[in-house]
């Protein structure tokens, strides 16, 4: 038995392989698709291109732009629900310009039909707001963020400190109107050796949800483990600690950058992660991989 008690917060993870508490629950994901935004190259490839800052899609051609998914993630294991990031929100398809301003919508450009934002999405599954457990924030990009003007009054909303300050400050990347009225937790970080920067937070304290500090697309980024039985698989959850397959196995940059050397190495994390014969899959958000529906694990 575990014994660490149920409903305790913040506590340090298991250590070891584990990250498990005792055999609880088996593990859900459903992945719900709010959209796609039609983005430069640069942005899940700085690579792509030659400019730094051409992940904004600046001085190119529009019809050079790509299409990514944006899927939230609905995490239910051990008798928890927890909705990793929240998407677009459906004020996104109805109107987009004002919902984003000006610079982020010309950087994301959102394609998102009506009823596609996350609230009638969740409602479709017959999930209500205050069903949830926690919307955990992996970062506060609006593409991540914009769904959550749909929860206002969820009982419990995490991010990083690190995000959370950054977010309060002058960086045009935060649009602090999506989470107006929302009392942003920051999540309690504990030591843990297995983090790629010794970060990490055990949610619920049973060792079921636990957050982990990947900095370097942003400056508090996190990714979530999410484990159901002790013996049985992990999922791991990225938002944009990599866009796909090559984002880890070749630690390609993405375009959007807090710091460089902190992305290569939260990417190497999310590679070696990848590599263990428990995990039974990496679901990133903008992952053309992982279409939308649910994952029994
Ligand atoms: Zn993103």
């Amino acid at each position: 038995m575990d014994e660490r008690k149920e409903g305790q917060r913040g506590h340090a993870p298991a250590d070891g392989a584990g990250m498990a508490a005792g055999d609880v629950a088996g593990l859900r994901v459903p992945a719900i698709q709010t959209g796609s935004p039609r983005v430069s190259p640069a942005v899940p490839d700085r690579g792509a291109r030659r400019w730094g800052k051409a992940y904004t899609g600046l001085f190119q051609a529009r019809g050079s732009r790509i299409e990514v998914p944006v899927k939230a993630f609905l995490v239910e294991v051990g008798g928890h629900r927890v909705l990793v990031d929240a998407g677009w929100s459906e004020r996104c398809a109805a109107h987009p310009l004002r919902h984003l301003g000006f610079a982020l919508w010309f950087a994301s450009e959102p394609l998102l039909a009506p009823g596609e934002g996350i609230g009638p999405q969740l409602e479709r599954l017959g999930v209500a707001p205050r069903d949830l457990d926690a919307i955990v924030m992996t970062h506060l990009d609006c593409d991540h963020a914009s769904g959550l003007v749909d929860f206002a009054g969820a009982p419990r909303v995490v991010a990083s400190g690190a995000e959370i300050e950054r977010s309060e400050g002058r960086d045009v990347r935060y649009r602090r109107a999506f989470w107006e009225g929302v009392d942003l937790e920051a999540a309690r970080l504990s030591e843990y050796g297995a983090a790629p920067f010794g970060r990490a937070c055990d949610l619920f304290g049973d060792g079921t949800v636990t957050l982990v500090l990947t900095p370097g697309h942003t400056a508090g980024s996190m990714c979530v483990v999410a484990r159901g039985r002790r013996s049985g698989p992990f999922a791991l959850l990225v938002g944009d600690t990599g866009y796909n397959a090559a984002s880890w196995d070749e630690l390609r940059l993405p375009g959007p950058l807090f710091d460089a050397d902190q992305m290569r190495r939260s990417l190497a994390w999310v590679r070696d992660m990848r590599s263990r014969p428990d995990c039974a899959g990496v679901f990133a958000a903008h992952d053309p991989a992982v279409g939308p529906g649910r994952y029994d694990l």
